[in-house]
């Protein structure tokens, strides 16, 4: 027990002479990050100790493999203006955010004029700085807040800046931005926090005077006090350490007496090194003369973000703000609909509940246990508007099914809101064919009715609710594993055209004349197969039924035509040698054939009548 405190006591101590020898300009300090420092422990005892266990968390931080090897961090900049000399345009802003993101990834146009005895130890540190895009509210933000203040300037330990009630702006959650505050500063050229002290304090402050490059004064013009700063706040130490070649916790730096300013001469040797590393950001030197980090300074920045600043590199508000879609309905299957055939095409509803439009998404449909299926999206949904998602045609197998849809990533980004992405849909697959059919019925169609039959003549649905002078519409799902017949009945003999109107009936998108008499008959078999054959074999016969043509048109080159008849009888043989074929039937009696078609090795079969 007393070992340990003894030993606690003599790291504050050291502590306290690095804080306390810290040496003071006449003028502006070049930096006041250590008196700021100072003043926060007076205020927060704690501190001290603190800044020691975060000091030795950082010495045992290791990379591994999953430590990540660049971070990005999203920055507010906070403007405090009185007067307009003070106000810090866009252009400057953005200047200043280009001298962290070059010196940072060692990409500073002055990289070259690190000392070669420097340059295997000059760092990129693979640490980017973004304008922040989105708040912890999801909006949209610019990355910058402007705050006109009657405050005429700051000093190192004015604390009003960070509150907008007292002539500052609250400060962002600094455990999620880095807050950057550009003022008018007194009495230094900026300051920052070290990691672990008040999250209501936890910035970085810049005097407006030496922010960016535009049109700044020498000798702090290349915007590096950012730079510098920027280093406390992931913990770097100035590189003299506490002075008196103390050390800076980082051991790639050369040890050295104490802080350069103005340009020295390399090499500047001082306790027995090489030559001051005073072209290091965490001296004090003129902005033209810094332009290095070293590794050792990279890895301690780094321990920082995966300790005391965990997540700020890694964080997602530099995208914009997260979108909201979700799957309303499902528009075909419907729920609870039984759907005949094993061919379907999904189409689904997506909503877009944001405020932005949104252009791409990700949906995936799922079908039982199966896995998800991804379809990506692009398009254009305004807000608040849904729009019709046709996911393409599907094969299901029969029975009854649940289809499973969700979208995901609107814009690319998160969805904010899981709770409206997803729609199930309860279903049944029954087997067999749809069958459209209408009936144009003439002046008088309550002399008319139809029916289905099967190949024992049963019928198997029928109806009579007809309207004269209209298109009646109708739909059955037949099984493919026989033949039915429809059968349009008139009981008046004189069928639906043409002394009394203009009727006929349409099945599958033939046309049959309404002029039959008592009765028109239809072979189901045959005008479904020209869509069911057109699709399986490639194949299409038409017209069917025909009264002595029939035009042949195949995907692949026709050889032969054969006929047989209910029989089995060859009737008709024709050797060809193209896709489309006339085939005559004049020779041919009233009644089926079957049309057997020899094409690339194939042989395929179509039922056709012959009036
Ligand atoms: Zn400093």
């Amino acid at each position: 027990m007393y070992h340990k405190l003894k030993h606690t006591v003599i790291t504050l101590v050291s502590f306290s002479f690095l804080v306390l020898s810290t040496h003071s300009m006449a003028q502006k300090l070049r930096c006041g990050t250590m008196e700021r420092f100072e003043y926060e422990s007076k205020e927060n005892n704690a501190l001290l100790l603190q800044r020691n266990s975060i000091s030795k968390a950082l010495k045992q931080w290791k990379k591994n493999s999953s430590t990540p090897d660049s971070y990005t961090i999203p920055v507010v900049f906070h403007i405090i203006y009185k007067n307009e000399s003070e106000y810090v345009s866009l252009e400057q802003i953005m200047s200043q955010l280009e001298v962290l993101n070059q010196d940072f990834n060692r990409s500073n146009p002055d990289a070259n004029l690190t000392p070669a005895q420097f340059q295997d130890i000059a760092a990129d540190c693979n640490i980017s700085f973004c304008l922040a895009q989105r708040t912890e509210n999801n909006d949209t933000t610019s990355g910058i807040t402007y705050t006109q203040t009657s405050i005429s300037s700051f000093s190192l330990y004015d604390n009003r800046i960070f509150q907008d009630s007292l002539g500052g702006k609250t400060i962002w959650n600094s455990s999620d931005y880095l807050n950057i505050y550009v003022c008018d500063l007194t009495n230094a050229l900026g300051f920052s926090s070290f990691p672990g002290g008040n999250p209501n304090r936890d910035a970085v402050v810049v005097d407006f005077s030496n922010f960016g490059t535009i049109d700044i004064a020498p000798p702090f013009n290349k915007g590096r006090t950012a730079t510098h700063e920027l280093g406390h706040w992931l913990d770097l130490y100035h590189i003299w350490g506490g002075g008196n070649c103390s050390t800076d916790e980082v051991d790639d730096t050369p040890t050295q007496e104490t802080e350069n300013y103005g340009c020295p001469v390399h090499p500047s040797p001082s306790c027995d090194n090489n030559g001051d590393m005073f072209q290091n950001y965490m001296d004090y030197t003129n902005d033209a003369c810094m332009n290095l980090f070293t590794n050792g300074q990279k890895e301690r920045m780094h321990a920082t973000l995966n300790t005391e600043r965990l997540g700020i590199g890694n964080t997602d508000f530099c995208q914009l703000p997260y979108e909201d879609i979700g799957i309303i309905n499902n528009i075909q299957p419907l729920e609870n609909q039984i759907y005949c055939g094993e061919n379907l095409e999904l189409i689904t509803s997506l909503y877009n509940y944001s405020e932005n439009a949104i252009i791409k998404a990700k949906i995936y449909y799922q079908l039982d246990d199966e896995s998800p299926i991804e379809f990506e999206w692009t398009g254009n949904i305004e807000p608040n508007t849904s729009q019709d998602i046709n996911l393409g045609d599907q094969i299901f197998s029969t029975g009854e099914h649940i289809l499973k849809i969700y979208s995901s990533l609107p814009n690319g980004f998160k969805d904010i809101n899981a709770l409206n992405d997803t729609s199930y849909t309860s279903f049944t697959i029954t087997q067999g064919t749809n069958i459209d059919f209408a009936i144009q019925t003439d002046n008088y169609s309550e002399e008319n009715y139809w029916a289905i039959l099967n190949s024992q003549n049963d019928t198997v649905v029928s109806g009579n609710e007809l309207v004269s002078n209209e298109m009646n519409t109708f739909n059955y799902c037949q099984d493919l594993d026989s033949c039915y017949t429809l059968i349009i009945y008139d009981i008046y003999d004189d069928g639906i055209c043409c002394d009394f109107g203009n009727g006929f009936v349409a099945v599958n998108g033939q046309n049959f004349s309404g002029d039959f008499g008592s009765e028109l008959q239809i072979d189901l078999c045959n005008t479904i197969s020209i869509d069911e054959v057109m699709k399986s074999n490639f194949v299409k016969v038409y017209p069917n039924p025909t009264n002595d043509y029939v035009m042949i048109e195949s995907k692949t080159l026709i050889e032969e035509v054969r006929i047989y008849d209910i029989y089995g009888k060859n009737v008709l043989q024709k050797n060809c040698h193209s896709n489309k074929e006339l085939v005559n039937l004049y020779m041919l009696s009233s009644g089926a054939y079957f049309l057997q078609l020899l094409t690339n090795n194939q042989t395929q079969s179509v039922k056709i009548i012959k009036r």
